[in-house]
């Protein structure tokens, strides 16, 4: 059962993971992207949170609403309405529920990796984001229970094999080969967002 103060808990590790790797994204887009990863990110997640401490919700779906129009609003670049697009198909799958269980939850998480593919016009395989949200929605399917540890390993697993990669969408696309040998910076602030998620679900 995910309730609305684990989802804020959420978002809130998020944003700390975000803050203290804020150089490091950046780092990473400087090498294959045009570095502003962690600019964008540490800007969006900082105001989401502000936004959720200053608001009161009865649906887990109006949190992730939330979560979604600040993304889109404020983080800029290819990644804000990528993330806004994740948030706002879960949300928009979770409406008017209450008390969300696993398997809402599960569904709400695949129609928000569908929703990213539909939006960047990618798939797994190309070096984005997307390399660590569909392995996340495939290990979610075979499981029953979330197992919270395995979240976290499933999705810095997928995160580091985005390093063997060639990039076919996005900035790091024009690098070509020369992009093969670096992490995305996307999968890597991907796996911060299940990384803390699993935290929650402990
Ligand atoms: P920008 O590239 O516009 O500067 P960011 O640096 O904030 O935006 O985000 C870059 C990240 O966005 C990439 O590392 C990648 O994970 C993700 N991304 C870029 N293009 C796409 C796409 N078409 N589909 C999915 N994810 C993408
Ligand atoms: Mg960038
Ligand atoms: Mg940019």
């Amino acid at each position: 059962e995910l309730q609305i103060k684990q989802v804020i808990s959420w978002m809130e590790k998020t944003n700390e993971k975000i803050q203290s790797n804020k150089e490091y994204l950046t780092s990473l887009d400087q090498a294959i992207g045009d570095g502003d990863h962690g600019l964008n990110m540490a800007r969006g997640f900082q105001e989401v949170v502000n936004k959720l401490s200053s608001s009161n919700y009865t649906y887990v779906s109006d949190v992730l609403k939330d979560v979604s129009m600040t993304l889109l609003s404020k983080v800029g670049g290819a990644s804000g309405p990528l993330y806004g697009t994740a948030f706002l198909k879960m949300s928009t799958a979770l409406k008017g529920i209450e008390t969300v269980d696993y398997p809402q939850f599960k569904k709400a998480v695949v129609e928000a990796v569908n929703g990213v593919k539909e939006r960047g016009k990618a798939n797994k395989g190309e070096k984005t984001m997307i390399d660590v949200w569909e392995p996340i929605v495939d290990f979610l399917q075979k499981q029953d229970n979330l197992e919270a540890k395995e979240l976290e390993s499933t999705a810095e697993k997928a995160m580091e094999a985005t390093q063997d990669l060639k990039a076919t969408k996005g900035r790091a696309a024009y690098l070509k080969e020369r992009s093969i040998g670096h992490l995305d910076p996307g999968s890597v602030s991907s796996y911060y967002i299940f990384a803390a998620l699993s935290e929650v679900l402990e």
